[in-house]
């Protein structure tokens, strides 16, 4: 039987996930078939990307590079608002949404408006933008019309696909505690660059990899969660599991809990999503439990990782205060990154910025942009950027 080839269009394709997206499109060329790619910078492995996948259509959203003659017949797209446009123009099936930071929120809405199933790998576009998102996105479809990449919300959505429709009454999260888990809070505070970066189970983005450290990665996937799943934030937990093998867990009413489990290899959930509801072969190692050891689990600390807290508070307040801790948040790594702030100071910022930020409204998408600026004027104020 011919199988009609999924044309997917890749946003930040030079990215982590961008990166591993295209490996599973190279394992399967009789399956997918590349529509559009984009990058923010990195021109030349963009122009390699696009030699090797042949798109019809690329962007490039940061600075403008000159393009090689023999790439010039592709309908280019350049500049800020070159993700949206490819989102809606270019003919496709699928948009894997994979750049970093709010810079999804934009494309993800225009992908659902031009009727494409988006495949989510940015969170930050749920975390400011969710309820606009989630309006786009009818759960009554027959076919999903949104499927997470993040591993352990692929995982939560394969539990429950299994548990056809039956109401879940918990979400618990796994967090493998970054490479600062048994850190002292004092150490924590001062934490280099290159132990924050230094993660124990993934290799990712940098800005994801901080996150993880901070636990900012987990508190935007409980904001993340409570909406693709439609959860009140008392259903969320977070449960550190240092080993990174159970992705995530659903509870049911009968106290039963359904957990997912792999070795950590985001090629597995990228490609769950771009085969749905077929899965297929990613090169990901088999899980071997009997190689594996102990899998062990602790309550997350609160004190030494406030992010969890903070992102409880700004769950329940609504409105814009979940997009003010996003946008605070980018604000400190990046500055953290540029070596302006300390560790420690990431937590301080995103609180004071909620403290002062944290009621702005988030009911459009220009309200949402209105309430990401101020937060991060504020977050830049506060240590006299
Ligand atoms: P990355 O930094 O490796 O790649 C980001 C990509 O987005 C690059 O192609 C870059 O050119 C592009 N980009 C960066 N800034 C941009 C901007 N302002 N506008 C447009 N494009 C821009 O990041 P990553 O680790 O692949 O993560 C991408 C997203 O996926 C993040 O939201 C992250 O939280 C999420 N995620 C990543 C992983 C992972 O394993 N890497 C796992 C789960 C979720
Ligand atoms: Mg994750």
């Amino acid at each position: 039987m011919i199988m009609k080839k999924r044309r997917i269009s890749i946003l930040g394709s030079t990215g982590s996930i961008g990166r591993q997206a295209l490996d599973i499109v190279a394992r399967h060329p009789d399956r997918f078939e590349v529509a559009a790619l984009s990058a923010h910078s990195r021109s030349d492995e963009l122009f390699e990307q696009i030699r090797a996948f042949r798109p019809k259509a690329a962007g490039l959203s940061g600075d403008r590079a000159e393009i090689p003659a023999d790439l010039r017949g592709l309908d280019w797209y350049f500049g800020k608002d070159c993700l949206e446009r490819i989102a809606s123009e270019v003919d496709c099936d699928d948009v894997l949404v994979s750049v970093v930071g709010i810079a999804g929120l934009d494309s993800v809405i225009s992908a659902r408006k031009a009727g494409k199933r988006v495949l989510l790998a940015n969170k930050e576009a749920l975390v400011a933008g969710g309820q606009l998102v989630m309006d786009l996105c009818p759960q009554d479809n027959e076919d999903p019309v949104l499927i997470p990449v993040d591993s352990e919300h692929s995982a939560i959505y394969q539990c429950l696909l299994a548990n056809k429709g039956n109401p879940f009454t918990k979400i618990i999260l796994t967090a493998s505690g970054g490479p600062f888990r048994t850190w002292t809070l004092d150490k924590i505070q001062d934490a280099g660059i290159n132990e924050a970066l230094n993660h124990p189970n993934w290799s990712m983005g940098q800005k994801i990899t901080i996150d993880s450290a901070s636990m900012f990665n987990k508190a935007l996937e409980m904001i993340e969660a409570r909406w693709l799943f439609h959860a009140k934030p008392e259903q969320i937990e977070v449960i550190i599991h240092p080993q990174s093998i159970i992705h995530s867990l659903v509870e049911f009413v009968d106290g039963v809990q359904l957990a997912q489990l792999g070795v950590p290899d985001m090629r597995a959930p990228i490609a769950f999503a771009m085969a749905y509801p077929d899965r297929i072969s990613t090169g990901s190692d088999p899980l071997r439990l009997d190689q594996t050891g102990i899998l062990s689990f602790e309550a997350p600390d609160l004190t030494r990782f406030p992010a969890l807290r903070l992102s409880m508070e700004a769950m329940k307040q609504g409105g814009a205060a979940p997009c003010v801790l996003n946008a605070a948040n980018e604000v400190a790594v990046d500055l953290f990154l540029k070596e302006r702030i300390r560790f420690g100071d990431i937590n301080r910022i995103v609180e004071e910025s909620l403290n002062r930020k944290g009621h702005l409204r988030a009911d459009s998408l220009s309200a949402v942009h209105e309430a990401d600026a101020i937060a991060r004027e504020t977050a830049l104020s506060l240590v006299g950027v």
